[in-house]
């Protein structure tokens, strides 16, 4: 039986979803708390920064646009484990050539990232692989962040005051992080880290200063 259901959307007026409110699925995968860890994750910040003042309400929307997508791919691929559970001979043979898949490298992490919620890439209008995706495990050493872009940055992100520089495999000089875990911005190795940028478009990011 298909139990997977979803909230239409993740904001009506006051009322935000979140979790099983907004999605459930059968457990196969084990991934409904994980989903609905980062919803929260995700929407906390932002209504911390509504009800503080700091931003407009119009970032409350960006919920929905950026979290229905990930549970609805949850329920899209626990309704595909469901299916391959079947006893039926031709569901049996279907498993074993998916198996057989899982022998090679790429299918193999393609699945497990999926399964780990570490494919997830919210679509913040930059190219940077890191920008949109949850801010892999690494290692950060203090940086001495530029004057002019933390001025910049608290304006419209009262949490983040500190720079940190990445350390280790990831080829980037520092990574803006928001309070969700969410690479806002990545700064390649050896460009400028320039204060206009951040001025210029932190609604991608933060949400518009009120
Ligand atoms: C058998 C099983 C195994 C699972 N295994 C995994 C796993 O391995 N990994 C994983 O990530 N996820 C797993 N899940 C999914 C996970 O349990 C859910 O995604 C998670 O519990 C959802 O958390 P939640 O706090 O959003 O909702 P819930 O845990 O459903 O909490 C909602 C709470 O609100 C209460 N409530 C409801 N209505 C009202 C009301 N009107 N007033 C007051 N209180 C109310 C309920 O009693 C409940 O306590 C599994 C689920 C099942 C059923």
């Amino acid at each position: 039986m298909d139990t997977a259901r979803q909230a239409t959307t993740y904001r009506t007026g006051r009322v935000l979803p979140a979790g099983g409110s907004a999605h459930v699925c059968a457990s196969v995968g084990g991934q409904g708390l994980n989903v609905g860890i980062v919803d929260a994750a995700n929407l906390g910040w932002k209504l911390a920064a509504v009800v503080g003042g700091w931003v407009g309400e119009d970032i409350l929307d960006t919920y929905t646009a950026v979290r229905y997508p990930v549970a609805a791919r949850l329920l899209q691929s626990t309704r595909a484990r469901i299916a391959l559970m079947r006893p039926d001979p031709r569901t049996r043979a279907l498993w074993e050539m998916f198996s057989g898949l899982m022998d090679l490298d790429d299918a193999h992490r393609y699945v497990a990232d999926m399964l780990a919620g570490m494919d997830v890439r919210y679509d913040l209008g930059d190219d940077h692989r890191l920008v949109g995706t949850l801010c892999p495990d690494t290692r950060l050493t203090p940086a001495r962040p530029d004057p002019d872009v933390v001025t910049a940055v608290t304006r419209s992100a009262d949490p983040l005051r500190e720079g940190r520089r990445p350390h280790g495999p990831v080829d980037v000089d520092a990574l803006l992080i928001r309070p969700d875990g969410c690479v806002a911005r990545a700064l390649p190795t050896g460009q400028d880290l320039d204060a206009t940028t951040l001025v210029r478009a932190p609604g991608a990011w933060f949400g518009q200063p009120v």
